[in-house]
Parts: C-alpha cells; sequence; structure tokens
C-alpha cells in the first residue's frame, strides 16, 4: 500500500527519507509539496534522481483528482474531487475583488442532521485526512494559477462536513497550512465553521496553532435551535455560548456567529432582538444568511426586507453583515453541497 505524503509534518517526512539522508532533505521534500505546484514526485528537481525515484516507488503525493467541475455565471466554481478510495467531495473557490475564498470540507457528507443543509441528506461517510484537507487547497489553487503566499487567499472550512468531529487531522492540516515553510497562510486567513460541538471549542481554544473560529447559531433561542439543529440536544445553546465566552480569542480576533434566516421561523424581530441579548459581552461579529433553498429543504427564504430589518436590529449590539450567496445556480453556496450534477 503506498501510502500518500501530503499530510505528513517534517518529522513523517525525515523517516520517509530516511536515517542516512542529510537533514535539509526532508526539508527539501516538504517544500516541494507544500510550496510548489508539484504533481510528480519524480519530478522534484531539489532532490537526486535515485532518491526522488525510491520514494516515488514507495509512496504517492496523494493530490486528490477533479472528478467534475461546475462553473457559476458568478464566477465560482464547485469542485468535486476524487479522492484515493474513489469517494468524493466538494471544495468550491469564491474569486472577488481582491480576495480569493476556498471553501473546503472536513469529512465525505456530514454526520450534524441540520434540517436547513442538504449536506445532512448525505449522512456522513468518513473523516477526511490532513492530506486530503490540504489536498484541496493546493489542487484548487493551482487549478486557479492563484499564489498562496500572496496575501489574497483565504479558506473557510464550511464545506461539507464537522470539522470539529475531526479535530485532530483539522489541527494537523492547519498547521501545515500555517507553516511560514509550508503553505504558509497567516492564521487570520483560515477559518473554520462549527454547528456547535462545546467541548471541541474548548480543545481548540487551547492549540498553539490554530484558525479562526466561526460558531453556527441558526437560531434565538434553545427550543428552536433543537428543532433545527438536532445536535443542540445534546450541546446545550447555554453551554455553547459558555464556551465561548470561555474561548481564548487573540488580541486581533473576535468570534464569527453565522445565523441562516428561515423565513417565519428564526427571522422575526423578537429573534433579533434576542440575538443581540446573547451576543452581548461577546467580542464577535454576525454572519445572517438567507436561506439558499433546496428542493428536499422545507424552509423558505425570507425576502430582503426581513433580512435588512434583522440585520438592523443586531447590529444595535453587535457588527453584523449579510452573506452574499456565491454559486447558487451551480449548488456551490452555503447548505447545497450534496454533490448535485
Ligand atoms: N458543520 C459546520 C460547517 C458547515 S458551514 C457548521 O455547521 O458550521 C455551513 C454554513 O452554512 C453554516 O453556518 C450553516 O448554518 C449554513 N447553511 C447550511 N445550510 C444552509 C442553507 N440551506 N442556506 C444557507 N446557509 C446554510
Amino acid at each position: 500500500m503506498s501510502e500518500p505524503l501530503l499530510g505528513m509534518d517534517l518529522a513523517e517526512l525525515r523517516e520517509i527519507v530516511g536515517p542516512n539522508q542529510p537533514a535539509y532533505r526532508s526539508k527539501q521534500l516538504y517544500e516541494a509539496i507544500y510550496r510548489t505546484d508539484t504533481s510528480d514526485l519524480v519530478r522534484i528537481s531539489t532532490i537526486p534522481v535515485s532518491i526522488r525515484n525510491e520514494i516515488a516507488r514507495r509512496h504517492t503525493l496523494g493530490l486528490p483528482e477533479i472528478a467534475r467541475l461546475h462553473e457559476s455565471a458568478d464566477g465560482t466554481r464547485r469542485y468535486l474531487l476524487r479522492l484515493d478510495d474513489g469517494r468524493t467531495v466538494e471544495t468550491v473557490l469564491m474569486p472577488e475583488g481582491e480576495r480569493d475564498t476556498i471553501c473546503i470540507s472536513s469529512q465525505v457528507g456530514c454526520p450534524v442532521d441540520c434540517k436547513f443543509c442538504m449536506t445532512a441528506l448525505l449522512g456522513l461517510e468518513r473523516n477526511l485526512t490532513a492530506g486530503e484537507i490540504v489536498g484541496q487547497v493546493l489542487l484548487v489553487s493551482r487549478d486557479n494559477g492563484i499564489r498562496r503566499d500572496s496575501g489574497r487567499l483565504n479558506i473557510v472550512m464550511m464545506g461539507q462536513g464537522e470539522p470539529l468531529l475531526n479535530l485532530p487531522n483539522v489541527v494537523k492540516a492547519t498547521r501545515i497550512l500555517l507553516d511560514a515553510d509550508g503553505v504558509g497562510l497567516s492564521p487570520r486567513r483560515i477559518t473554520i465553521s462549527t454547528a456547535g460541538i462545546t467541548p471541541k471549542i474548548e480543545e481548540l481554544g487551547k492549540e498553539p496553532v490554530r484558525p479562526k473560529l466561526a460558531i453556527s447559531l441558526n437560531a434565538s433561542t434553545e427550543e428552536q435551535r433543537s428543532g433545527l439543529m438536532p445536535i443542540t440536544r445534546k450541546y446545550h445553546l447555554k453551554d455553547l455560548l459558555e464556551a465561548c465566552r470561555a474561548y481564548p480569542l487573540r488580541p486581533w480576533e473576535r468570534l464569527t456567529f453565522e445565523y441562516v434566516l428561515l423565513k417565519g421561523v428564526n427571522d422575526s424581530d423578537a429573534d433579533a432582538l434576542r440575538v443581540r441579548k446573547l451576543l452581548a459581552n461577546l467580542k464577535c461579529k454576525v454572519n445572517l444568511i438567507a436561506l439558499n433553498p433546496g428542493p428536499e429543504i422545507p424552509f423558505e427564504k425570507p425576502d430582503a426586507e426581513r433580512v435588512a430589518a434583522f440585520q438592523g436590529i443586531v447590529r444595535k449590539g453587535t457588527p453584523c453583515f449579510v452573506r452574499k450567496p456565491r454559486g447558487l445556480d451551480i449548488y456551490a453556496a452555503c447548505g447545497q453541497l450534496k454533490r448535485a450534477e
């Protein structure tokens, strides 16, 4: 079984290169994998041919393959990527003026059964490895000629899956993505989003190297939330907000709360007031997302006036923005990742 190199850290690559090689060899391999656009191990020109060939005989690089690419009228590109075991997962590129955002997945499918999200319909197939998480960034940036060290690349882990239910692999991938000798992104440019796995929020807070954190709030009361997000029955809203209050933010950092607006369900003025109250005293901002509808989703999108009124109320307490949907026409927007053809 040839083990992929992608996802390995420097220490692991040192083992691969072997004890008879000088230390800089593993560094060269690490840089070739994460800093260049190498797709073929035998072409890593910094390493002597005999050694490259030996490594390539025993290992693959492990980049995913592009199974399908859907392009939206707004420039968004939804990739269906094929993994080593033949399973597929989605990654979305959203180019926009000064910046490019890649939305990556953390699991194949998702075990969190949110009633408004189409990914929930897939169920959980499996966790992604650290290499498969990093591989999405490498592949999509390369496929679009985006320089990863250009300062214009943002990564959001808001695709398929619940990142905090795959925390070890997510943390390992984050370390590689943020390592100056690795992919070299800034910690301000990676955000992961959670449905609210409270104990894992605490764990993430203890990591010295970590992304920014977004929390999918999506409701203004415990009762409403447990109807929309059954996971709340295990991880209560009150404890979630407690964990958010205790979360060790870095000086430059604030939490993001996402709130999907469902017509007549959680979008009233009273909801907005409650959200404002829940988030008072938290260093945070709110991103509102008007529902992206789908055939199997039993909710409707509120009209623009309702969204604006909701925003106006929340904004009196906390910065509050409305997230523009991207790639709606190709099933690439929030809550739409279900491998639609
Ligand atoms: N499991 C993580 C990561 C997915 S992020 C999480 O729950 O945060 C996906 C974001 O899209 C979440 O904030 C979710 O609330 C939002 N979302 C899900 N379905 C949606 C839909 N149909 N329309 C708009 N936003 C949706």
